[in-house]
């Protein structure tokens, strides 16, 4: 697994990359925003660690760049007193917080669990847990999945999605016809489901359809809404 950390602070870097290395990790780390763009363009990464206080722009504006051209996990590192930024970072993508000062034990556990959560959707060949009849997504005429890319095509056209967007739209064709709490969908696409409320299910949803009914141009509602159930998924 190739972790790219993103942190300025030579003490809390150095803490990490031994801590992460120890777990068998290969990680490499930028001290600016603009170096982790740079490494991200030559390497592909398994997941991000991000501190939003960078030297040259945020790790909030880091991740919005990121999250252009890839879905890779991002575990953002931030300040105690960084409630905004943790929202922002959360709404930007981001699949995970932990709040400075940490144990490098903590993050490796993080680390684990959002790539645990990422796996079932890197390899399709798994079925997402604890949802049954989930198989691999089926490419029909209307949507492809694009497996390497991580990239969702719907009637030919790439679907320009967040990573929270891509892991729901993967939830939903992996379980077509079928409804889906909001309780399932928060476990299946937030790394720490806690950390989120139904309501950014709610936002996430209104997105995705904008997103589809603009690939489309049709008016077909591919996603529905069950008044006190959930959502689900009409191919
Ligand atoms: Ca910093």
């Amino acid at each position: 697994m190739h972790v790219l950390l993103v942190e300025d602070e030579p003490a809390i870097a150095d803490t990490l990359v031994y801590a992460l290395k120890t777990e068998r990790f290969e990680v490499d780390h930028a001290l600016t925003g603009g170096a982790a763009l740079t490494a991200f363009g030559e390497k592909a990464y398994d997941i991000v660690i991000l501190d939003i206080g960078l030297p040259d722009m945020t790790g909030l504006d880091v991740c919005r760049k990121l999250r252009e051209i890839s879905p890779v996990p991002v575990l953002f590192l931030t300040a105690r007193d960084g409630v905004v930024d943790r929202i922002l970072g959360l709404e930007l993508g981001g699949d995970d917080y932990v709040t400075k000062p940490f144990s490098p034990r903590e993050i490796v556990a993080r680390i684990r669990a959002i790539l645990r959560r990422a796996a079932p959707y890197v390899t399709p060949a798994k079925p997402v847990a604890a949802t049954p009849a989930a198989t691999a997504v089926p490419s029909d005429t209307t949507f492809h999945h694009d497996t390497a890319a991580m990239r969702i095509h719907c009637h030919g056209t790439a679907l320009d999605l967040t990573a929270h967007e891509y892991k729901l739209m993967l939830v939903f064709l992996k379980n077509p016809n079928r409804v889906l709490t909001r309780d399932q969908l928060l476990d299946h696409a937030w790394a720490d489901p806690g950390a989120v409320t139904d309501r950014t299910i709610d936002a996430h949803i209104k997105t995705i359809r904008a997103k589809l009914k603009a690939a489309q141009a049709g008016a077909e509602d591919f996603i529905q809404t069950r008044r006190g159930l959930g959502y689900l998924y009409a191919p």
